[in-house]
Formats: C-alpha cells, structure tokens, sequence
C-alpha cells in the first residue's frame, strides 16, 4: 500500500498494457476499474489499496470454503513438493485414484467411471464426445445430433458453445458451430401465468417429446444444467422435469447428460442437483467447485454400460481418443480430495440450508419492488429479475445495462456482484456468514435502486 508502484492504479495500468480479460469489452474500463486483488481470506478479496471485497458470487461459482482456505493450501503445498505432474496415459497417481473412488462414492449410484478433463468446457466436449462414440460403437453412426434446452450454458470452446443458447455467448460464432435441436427450456419464469413450476416441467417434457418422437433416431444425448440455467440468468425449474426426462432418454434410446459444473457440490442445496429427481444420468459432468475455487480440473462421470462399448482389442478401433497435456493434474486432484474431505468432516449441506433460509428470508422485502418481477432460489443460489415494468415484465432495455450500475455500486461499497444483464444474484462461498449475507443483501438492494432510476 505505501508503495505506489504496487497500488491499485499502477498494477491496473500495466494490465491493461497487455493483458486482454475473459468475457470482457476491454474499451469499458475507460470507465469501469480494473481491480487487483493481492489477497483473500474466507469471502473476502483485498485489493492492492488494501480495500475488501465481499465476495457475492463465489469467483465465478468456484470458491466453496474461502479464498486461500489454509486446509486445501496446506495440502496443495504439500502436493506440490511431492508430485506436480506427470503423464497421464500409461501412468497414474494416488490422488487420482482416490478422487476417482470418492467421486463414484459420492455421486448418484451407477456412474462407476471417470474421465478427467481440466476445465468445465472440456468436460462438456468429452461428454458429447463420448455419447456420439458410444453409439457409433455400437453401429449406430446415424446418430450424430444432440438435444440442448433453450437459455442453455455449457461452456465456451466450440463444441460446448454448440449446445449453449445464451445469444451473448453463441451468436458471433453460430457459422462455426454444431445446430443442435433446441426443447424449449422448463423455467418457471418463462412458464405461463397461473400455472406451477411443476406444471410448467410437465408441458414442457410433452414438448421434448414431441421433438424425440420426430429426431431420436439421429440424437446421441439430450445435455441439461440440472435445476438451474446459470449463465443464462439463474433460470430455475421443477426437480420433475429431470425425472421426466431421464424416462424419456430410456424410452427414446437417447442418453442424459447432466452438467452439474455450476451446480455440483452443494449449491442446490444437495449434494449433486440430480438427487433431488432421484436420478442417475448417462453422464454427469463436474468442475468448478469440485477444487473449492483453487484449481482447474473437471471430470466426467459415466456408466459401466458406456465404458464396456468401448472395450476392445486394439485393432477393432474403440478407444476414446481424448487427451489434455495435464489431465488428471495430481495438484489438482489433491486439492480436489481434501475439498471433499471437508464435505466430510463439516456440517456443510446443513450450515448451508440455514444460510440459504436466512438469505430468502432477507430477499422477501424485494417481491414488492415495483422493478422487481421475480425473486427465486435453489439452495445457495439466489436470483432478482429486474425489469423496467412489473405488470407486463417488459426488460430493461439490454443496452441500458442496469446490471452494471449494481456491479459498480457493489464495488464502490465493497461488494463483488456481477449481474447477469438484468438478473442480480446471489452465489457466496459457504463460508460466509448471517452478517455477510445481511451485507451482500443490503448493498445489492441499495445498488438496484440506483439502477431502476434513469
Ligand atoms: C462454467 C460452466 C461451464 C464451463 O466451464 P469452464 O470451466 O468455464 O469452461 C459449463 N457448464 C456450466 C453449467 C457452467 O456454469
């Protein structure tokens, strides 16, 4: 801090130099700071200036149990001074091996295998990868095709961003992309008036399968985020529509992949969202919070029947050919063993229900906003809807970006939100407290005002 060629200013200067951030109009921070952080503890950043930051949105929906959490740093240095890497076909490690048991443990029962990939992206293209494989395996080359719902997110390289709906995200590069099949997605929010969420998931499974009836035969898997769209504006829906649809992929000969990378470990409230449909997907993707927020790593989880439809001598050409230069990172694996390690050892499902209960209880208030359409939740994930008018829930305008005020305004009263255009929410570390949520509420409540005025 005293030295001014490591403050704020200085290190935002020489950023912005060279570097080039993700998901970023790099022209908006004329206006809108760059913000170093040197340091976090718990739910907190510190900037350069010595500033804090409440930590809202769990950096990206990763962080679990704090930044710099001393138990997962304790482990990773210790990682670190053991093995930090080595090849991963052919050879194998301890870490490795018992994340894989504690993953196949802990998920829903059948998926007995895993693949590792290092980012979520990734983990979304082995899935797709290995459904179009298992059934060309299987003679079945026809199917090439997949089934996405719409206000989808599933990651960013291409293959991912095929089977994503956020026009944001998908539209520049739609020449280069896969078309899937788009089922209209079972968000309550977008459900019609007067009817339950559950009412909504049962429309809407009559209308995949309507889709199925007429394109099974050419699709290899229907991909969903369980329970809650995130990117595309933390859209919820009815636990039934999973149990739905994990009848119809049976029924169609089609198979689930389920992308728990936002929503695994815990954020639903249970462990993995799928267990409140009571259901096993063909493929269950992970990463994000499965390294607490300090390491890239994902995994694919598949079933025994999957895995055998590739086993063969090596002449019959079976084999997934998929590789990363660091799949399967013993760093990674470690941090990722001693995060659920504290799964283990804490009450943290149970902590996070009160939080959860006391977070909805602080948001009430906001169903009479007069710019507030919705106010929803699933476990530790909370969402407002802004709009410009509540009887007709006309939007603001997008190019208007209310949601940028409220992020502005966070920062200025040490709170890190990051709407999603006009959708405030709310995703913390489990760590954080009553106190932090009160204060998290309050500066996004004060921030939305701020941002409804012209
Ligand atoms: C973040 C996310 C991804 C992509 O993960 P990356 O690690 O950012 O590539 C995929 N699916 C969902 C549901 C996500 O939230």
């Amino acid at each position: 801090m005293s030295n001014p060629a490591s403050s704020n200013a200085a290190l935002a200067t020489r950023d912005l130099k060279h570097l080039w951030h993700p998901c970023t109009q790099m022209h908006d921070h004329e206006s809108v700071p760059m913000v170093p952080i040197v340091r976090g503890e718990g739910a907190w950043l510190v900037d350069a200036d010595g500033r804090r930051y409440l930590d809202g949105i769990s950096s990206w929906w990763t962080n679990l149990f704090g930044h710099a959490n001393p138990r997962i740093a304790a482990a990773l240095a210790e990682q670190a001074r053991t093995l930090e890497h080595v090849i991963f076909a052919g050879f194998t490690h301890a870490p490795a091996i018992e994340l894989a048991e504690e993953l196949v443990r802990i998920t829903p029962p059948g998926l007995d295998r895993v693949f590792y990939a290092d980012n979520g992206s990734a983990a979304i293209e082995v899935a797709l990868k290995m459904s179009f494989h298992y059934w060309l395996n299987q003679g079945h080359g026809e199917k090439t095709r997949f089934i996405a719902l719409s206000g989808s997110y599933h990651g960013e390289t291409l293959g991912a961003l095929s089977v994503s709906d956020v026009a944001l995200y998908r539209k520049t590069y739609a020449p280069l992309l896969l078309t899937p099949f788009l089922a209209p997605s079972p968000d309550t929010y977008e459900g019609e008036s007067g009817e339950s969420s559950e009412q909504t998931a049962k429309r809407r499974l009559g209308e995949l399968r309507t889709l199925l009836e007429r394109h099974a035969h050419e699709t290899c898997a229907v991909i969903v985020e369980p329970l809650v769209q995130c990117a595309g504006g933390m859209r919820m829906y009815h636990p039934s529509y999973l149990t739905g649809l994990r009848s119809l992929c049976d029924e169609f000969a089609v198979h689930f992949i389920a992308d728990e990378i936002a929503v695994g470990f815990g954020r639903t409230g249970s462990l993995f969202a799928c267990e409140q449909a009571d259901i096993t997907p063909d493929f269950m993707c992970l990463s994000k919070g499965l390294t607490g927020g300090f390491l890239p790593l994902s995994a694919v989880l598949t079933t025994t029947t999957i895995y055998e439809a590739f086993y063969a001598e090596y002449s019959a050409g079976k084999a997934f050919l998929h590789s990363h230069s660091y799949t399967g990172n013993p760093l990674a694996c470690r941090v990722a063993l001693e995060t659920l390690a504290i799964f283990r050892d804490e009450p943290v499902l149970e902590r996070n229900r009160q939080l959860a209960l006391h977070l909805a209880r602080r948001l009430e208030p906001l169903r009479d906003h007069p710019h507030v359409a919705d106010v929803r939740q699933t476990g530790m994930i909370a969402a407002i809807e802004l709009v410009a008018d509540k009887a007709s829930r006309r939007p603001f305008p997008a190019d208007e970006r209310r949601g940028l005020r409220v992020y502005l305004h966070g920062l200025q009263h040490g709170v890190l939100l990051r709407p999603l255009g006009n959708v405030v929410y709310f995703m913390p570390p489990y760590v954080v407290t009553a106190a932090e949520i009160d204060l998290l509420v309050d500066t996004a409540i004060a921030g939305i005002e701020r941002a409804v005025t012209r």
